[in-house]
């Protein structure tokens, strides 16, 4: 069933879902079950499977030299998405990038997924590789996650890339597309970075995902705007714990989210004790879930980091 319909046959009634990393290559996939095992008593409807583009690394060769090789550190989403939904019975959404795919490359990783009878995608652009300071678009494929979008919504209606396809399949894939309460940091302001997303609604998205966010005002904020530049789709807030004191310094880094001058002061108070800070980043959490649930979102999205004993705890506390 598409993401979507969950939320429409819930009647308001607040859904749980949760998001999984592949493991590093080399891992098996006993690691992904050993996190939602556990998250299964939540009934989510949807588990979410992240996509790792590849890497550039410095490899030093027999000469000395260093040489830039590119790898795959975390393979396996398409793998992951099926056994999830062979293992559980639940609906899988794999992570789709621009970067890393050619459109003929998309196409085919589409049709996979439609045999697979894999419903729902999340619509992504992904990030700039490191050592890149800005995302460069792969020779051949998209520059915006909007272009995905319409990618997939072609072959939605049947429209492939090779012109000579005569009434080809229509795939019907549900589209998640990513939203940002903070705005996404390359974006000049907010208004212009909700304008893009409408667009992408426009363009055939089905629903919104966010960006994890500790402040709940930013959210409520931002989905205001989004109702008043007409997006009425879905609107899921992406969350996840703070459970360790460096996530302060960390999370603003790499996700551009702030952290509250309360939750940063709480968990500083008990800086000494790991014990403590977890305490603080869980019990604030539980707080905000609680708020948005009351305020009527469709879902909460947990990005779980394969910590399902935290998430469990939450998730009790809230649902
Ligand atoms: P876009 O919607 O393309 O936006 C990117 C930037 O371009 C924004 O600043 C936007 O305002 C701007 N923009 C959009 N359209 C235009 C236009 N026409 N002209 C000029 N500017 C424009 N990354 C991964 O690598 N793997 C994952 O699995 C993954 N999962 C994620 C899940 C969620 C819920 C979220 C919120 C993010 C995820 N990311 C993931 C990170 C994501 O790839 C990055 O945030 C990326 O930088 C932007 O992706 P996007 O789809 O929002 O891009």
């Amino acid at each position: 069933m598409k993401v979507t319909e969950y939320f429409e046959k819930a009647q308001g009634r607040c859904l749980a879902s949760f998001e999984v990393l592949p493991p590093i290559k080399g891992g098996g996939i006993e690691s992904i079950f050993k996190t939602l095992d556990p998250l299964m008593e939540f009934k989510p409807p949807f588990i979410d499977v992240t996509y790792h583009r590849e890497e550039y690394v410095y490899k030093e060769n027999k000469n000395g030299f260093y040489e830039k090789t590119s790898i795959r550190k975390r393979p396996g989403t398409v793998g992951i998405c099926t056994a999830i939904m062979h293992r559980y019975g639940v609906e899988s959404v794999p992570h789709l990038l621009c970067g890393g795919f050619t459109i003929e490359e998309t196409e085919d990783v589409l049709i996979d997924l439609n045999f697979l009878g894999i419903k729902n995608i999340l619509t992504l652009r992904g990030d700039a590789r490191k050592f890149e300071s800005r995302f460069v678009p792969t020779e051949g494929g998209h520059e915006y996650a909007i272009d995905l979008v319409k990618q997939v919504e072609r072959m939605n209606n049947g429209i492939y890339l090779d012109a000579n396809i005569e009434n080809g399949q229509k795939t019907n894939f549900c589209i998640g597309v990513a939203g940002y309460p903070e705005k996404h940091f390359e974006a000049p302001n907010e208004e212009i970075d909700i304008q893009f997303t409408k667009d992408k609604i426009d363009a055939g998205g089905d629903y919104i995902v966010t960006q994890m966010f500790f402040d709940n005002k930013a959210f409520f904020k931002y989905r205001d705007k989004c109702r008043a530049n007409g997006i009425k789709v879905p609107i899921v807030p992406g969350i996840k714990p703070l459970t360790k004191l460096y996530q302060l310094n960390s999370i603003p880094r790499f996700f551009f989210t702030n952290i509250p001058n309360e939750l940063s002061k709480e968990m500083l108070k008990v800086k000494d004790s790991k014990k403590k800070v977890k305490e603080v980043g869980i019990e604030w959490c539980i707080q905000q879930c609680k708020e948005l649930k009351e305020a009527g979102v469709p879902g909460i999205h947990f990005y779980t980091m394969g910590d399902s004993k935290t998430i469990s705890k939450i998730a009790e506390a809230v649902f």
